[in-house]
């Protein structure tokens, strides 16, 4: 199963692929929290990366498509014994393709690696949703479980259900970087549906506003189960 989640950030891309990664036992490739890990751990990667990230830009594609090669191949080659990448099992991608480039790059990717994608799901969420979904979004960056003050508030203020990690607000999700990656979003990446469209496997798309379990089932109806 290779499967695109495409939406607005807030859209819901990193809490369904989180419960679809589980619920197809596929790994989640979320370019957003491997960027945010090599930021956190000051890779070199993380250093090029930092600036288009807090001013809500796209990170340059060479960067972008150097990490889910290593990935991608990572998964490949140690999902099946006999080196045959035509064995793996897939993934689900958030957060990336974030443009055409990308996305043409990713059916290299793919093609070379033996695989093919499955599906394309697009998010739909209002964008006065998004905006509320943002503000009110809290991480851990100890386990990575994603929290929302007005919709899903941790029992005890601040902490990490999962791990007892103290949440934090992303840099990002401040008003005026949620508006430019709004507008980076139907510049770029919004365009990523018409290419669908036009390929084999065209962009299904999802009422993402709605509790996360009912747009978990909506995203599994329209997988066929
Ligand atoms: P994205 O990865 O698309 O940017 P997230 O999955 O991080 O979005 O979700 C953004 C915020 O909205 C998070 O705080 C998350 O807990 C919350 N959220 C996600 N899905 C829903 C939903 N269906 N209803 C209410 N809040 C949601
Ligand atoms: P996200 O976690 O998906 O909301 O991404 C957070 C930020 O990481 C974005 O605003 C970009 O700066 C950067 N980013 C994540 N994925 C990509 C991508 N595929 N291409 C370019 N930049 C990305």
């Amino acid at each position: 199963m290779n499967l695109i989640l495409l939406g607005p950030p807030g859209a819901g891309k990193g809490t369904q692929g989180a419960l679809l990664a589980s619920h197809f036992d596929v790994p989640r490739i979320a370019t957003g929290d491997l960027l945010r890990e090599a930021v956190r751990r000051g890779t070199p990667m993380g250093q090029k990366a930092q600036s288009y990230m807090d001013a809500g830009e796209l990170v340059p594609d060479p960067v972008i498509l150097g990490l889910v090669r290593e990935v991608l191949e990572d998964h490949a080659g140690s999902s099946s014994g006999s080196g045959d990448s035509g064995d793996s099992p897939g993934a689900i991608f958030d957060g990336f393709p974030r443009n055409i480039p990308q996305a043409e790059a990713l059916d290299e990717l793919l093609e070379e690696l033996n695989m093919s994608l499955d599906a394309v799901i697009l998010v739909d969420v209002p964008d006065d949703v998004l905006v509320k979904r943002l503000s009110g979004r809290r991480s851990c960056p100890e386990c990575g479980k994603v929290h929302n003050i007005h919709y899903d508030p941790p029992s005890e203020e601040g902490v990490c259900d999962r791990c007892g990690g103290t949440l934090v607000e992303r840099a990002d999700d401040a008003p005026e970087t949620v508006r430019k990656r709004l507008t980076v979003y139907r510049q770029s990446t919004e365009p990523l549906i018409e290419f669908y469209d036009d390929s084999p496997t065209p962009v299904r798309r999802v009422d993402g506003d709605g509790p996360v379990k009912i747009v978990q089932k909506r995203i599994l109806e329209e997988l066929g189960g």
